[in-house]
């Protein structure tokens, strides 16, 4: 990144034929594409870093990579045509010399930089043909009075120069607001130094300041930020929770609970203790008369489903109606059969809604939700249409709820609502996931939901053996596939993901069937994809969950959910092309008998680092909440928690992963605040959180 201020020029072009007051105007939407309208917005608008333009460097000193403040004269200054028009000078200053190049510039630059003019240049240096050089460096007259206080850099957007931006915030900064939002007591409690004074040390950081604690944020001014930022998300939880509170859902106490105990009676299992735990939570939520929010995490293969026929078998006890979703339709679809299973011999009528449908069952299925004769409906997204409409909706249960977007969760849980006004029912909500979110992050980012873990594996697992292989030893695991199925089971091969084209790896697959076929010519080779009929697919995983296919070669689609305790080997090919978490989630689809099961991931070489940093941790552990620290370690909160799209930094200043003590006491101070300042609880959130709301709420 070179020249932060070169786009200072842009914003000058089309502004000086415009009437004056158009000039604020144009910076005035500038501002605002960055959020800043009103003076409380500027003061914490805060610079992503700092430079520091307090000394003047001999050129002999400088080095590429990093930013440099020079003097000297201009003993060369050109119009080069090769390899395109550009401005070329360059400076000496007795100790050196350094190259200045534009690609874009003005006659005005040009003067700058006129042959003997003495200059002070700032900007990146890099490694150049002739010698070091700076593309589009600032330039100023040499001599001027240097600053004697580190130079913020503030995030800006395209035409808003800093010089603009920075003025804009200090005619703010003289008129906002900078009382304390915190009581005394909380900030000497945590060693908390006044906000207004963290603000102007940020925008103004003193002379004597350490350079490293501002660039670190380990400043107290910092800190300080961070805190307030961390309490303002704490608060704003707090308020959701206590807005669900005063919702409204139907208590579904499952009267009689007959349906919950002939259920009890009919599993072919006893359930493990964390299994009855849960169903214990789930049980006692659903039995108040404001809408559950709660989130059922478990590893792979813990056992999830069962618990969701428990709650969807209360619900129905209770007279309501119980929706299903899940994010493939082969998941849906192994759903409807597990639950018709459990479910129908109680006498409970199970719908099935996908996309796919025919327009005629379709047709069917929305009228018995509509009428209500169908208690349970399973199915896919196509359950969020608007046509659906449901007689008495009063429990949504979404599986693997990591998949869903946010828009998502938030449109199942309003299919409930009827529209009475303040009367409105919401159902209650259970999501799963298998998906482990650490403790942190949970705390900071899941708006209002409480938690419930199933911890422990159904007994007789064995944990799976991972054995990474490279892939020119693919005749060898060929062996191993072979001596699997000899021995009566069955195994999964993973087709590579092709980023690129899904037309692409749908060819992938394809291929990789046709080459299985005929490498083992005495197996049952099945092939399924996204993109095969429902009916087909349907067709394959029954033959392979009968046995009738031997190995089943997949894309991805059969990540999630997918239950054959026969099958114990799974090959991954190109593993190093997934992520964390699908390797995980894919491993997850062997170890459910109670047979060793192996993973076998094949990797073609050479591995990137990061590719080898996952290998490595997929091979060293099977717990999923380790594998979920490390992938949030390599992926970041936004992109692990999948809410890149919703366009809203999490976090601006603090980080959950580095910043987990000020995350605890933040939450205990929200408390604090709640209780006996709600007053200072108010301010802080106005000053934090608007427009940030909505978010939130999901
Ligand atoms: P997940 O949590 O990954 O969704 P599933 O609900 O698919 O797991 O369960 C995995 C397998 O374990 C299924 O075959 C299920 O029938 C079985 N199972 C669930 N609970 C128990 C239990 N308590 N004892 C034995 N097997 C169980
Ligand atoms: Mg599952």
């Amino acid at each position: 990144m070179v020249a932060v201020t070169a786009t200072g020029g842009k914003a000058r072009g089309p502004a000086r034929q415009q009437p004056a007051a158009k000039s604020g105007s144009l910076i005035e939407r500038k501002l605002l594409h960055l959020g800043l309208r009103d003076p409380s917005d500027f003061v914490v608008h805060l610079p992503i870093r700092y430079e520091d333009e307090t000394q003047v460097r001999p050129i002999l000193s400088v080095y590429p990579g990093a930013p440099a403040q020079v003097e000297g004269e201009v003993i060369r200054s050109e119009v080069q045509f090769r390899p395109r028009r550009q401005l070329h000078a360059v400076i000496d200053d007795g100790t050196g010399q350094l190259a200045l190049r534009w690609l874009n510039f003005y006659p005005s630059q040009q003067k700058q930089v006129a042959e003997g003019k003495r200059v002070r240049v700032r900007g990146e240096v890099r490694s150049g043909f002739g010698g070091y050089e700076m593309v589009h460096p600032r330039v100023t007259v040499a001599g001027a009075a240097l600053p004697d206080a580190l130079t913020p850099v503030y995030p800006t957007t395209d035409g808003l120069s800093q010089a603009s931006l920075r003025k804009a915030i200090d005619q703010a900064l003289g008129v906002a607001d900078l009382s304390d939002t915190l009581p005394q007591e909380i900030c000497e409690r945590y060693g908390l130094i006044p906000f207004a004074e963290a603000i102007r040390v940020l925008h103004h950081p003193p002379p004597n300041v350490s350079y490293n604690q501002l660039i670190e944020r380990g400043h107290p001014a910092w800190t300080r930020i961070k805190f307030d930022e961390l309490l303002a998300q704490q608060l704003s939880l707090a308020a959701a929770r206590a807005a669900r509170r005063r919702q409204r859902a139907r208590p579904l106490a499952g009267d009689r609970g007959d349906l919950v105990q002939a259920l009890l009676r009919r599993l072919p299992f006893t359930l493990t203790a964390a299994q009855e735990r849960v169903i214990g939570e789930i049980s006692r939520d659903l039995s108040r008369s404001f809408p559950m929010h709660r989130l059922l995490q478990g590893d792979v293969g813990s056992g999830k489903t069962i618990v969701a026929a428990f709650a969807a078998a209360q619900a129905i006890s209770s007279k309501s109606q119980v929706a299903i979703m899940a994010p493939t339709e082969l998941l849906a679809e192994q759903h409807f059969q597990k639950l018709v299973g459990w479910l129908e011999p109680l006498g409970i009528t199970v719908a099935w809604l996908t996309g796919s449908l025919a327009a005629k069952a379709r047709k069917a299925a929305g009228e018995a939700i509509e009428s209500g004769r169908a208690q349970l409906v399973i199915g896919t997204q196509a359950l969020i249409q608007d046509k659906v409409s449901f007689a008495n909706l009063g429990l949504v249960i979404l599986d693997e709820q990591h998949r869903f977007g946010v828009g998502q969760r938030l449109e199942l849980s309003r299919k409930g609502e009827d529209s009475e006004g303040s009367l409105a029912m919401l159902p209650h909500q259970l999501s799963m996931s298998a998906t482990p979110i650490p403790r942190t992050l949970a705390m900071s980012f899941f708006a209002d939901l409480d938690v419930s873990v199933i911890d422990e594996l159904p007994p007789g697992r064995r944990p799976v053996l991972t054995k990474l292989v490279a892939d020119t030893r693919r005749d060898e695991v060929l062996g191993h596939v072979v001596a699997e199925v000899r021995q009566g089971r069955q195994a999964y091969w993973v087709c590579p993901l092709v980023e690129e084209s899904e037309a692409l790896q749908l060819q992938t697959a394809v291929d990789t069937h046709a080459r299985l076929v005929l490498a083992l010519p005495d197996m049952h080779v099945g092939l399924i994809h996204g993109r095969l009929p429902t009916a087909a697919k349907q067709q394959v995983m029954q033959d392979f969950r009968d046995g009738a296919v031997d190995l089943l070669v997949a894309t991805t689609v059969i990540e999630v959910g997918v239950d054959v305790p026969n099958a114990s080997l799974m090959i991954i090919e190109h593993a190093e092309r997934f992520g964390l978490a699908q390797l995980h989630q894919l491993r997850g689809r062997v170890g459910r008998g109670s047979r060793q099961s192996v993973c076998v991931l094949m990797y073609q070489a050479p591995l990137s680092a990061v590719a080898r940093q996952r290998l490595r941790a997929m091979y060293e552990t099977a717990d999923g909440f380790e594998i979920a620290r490390r992938d949030l370690e390599q992926r970041g909160p936004g992109e692990f928690l999948g809410v890149r799209q919703s366009g809203q930094e999490l976090l601006r200043f603090a980080s959950i992963e580095t910043d987990a003590m000020i995350v605890e006491q933040a939450q205990e101070a929200a408390r604090d605040l709640r209780d006996r300042y709600p007053e200072h609880a108010r301010a802080h959130l106005q000053r934090w959180m608007r427009g940030k709301q909505d978010f939130l709420r999901s």
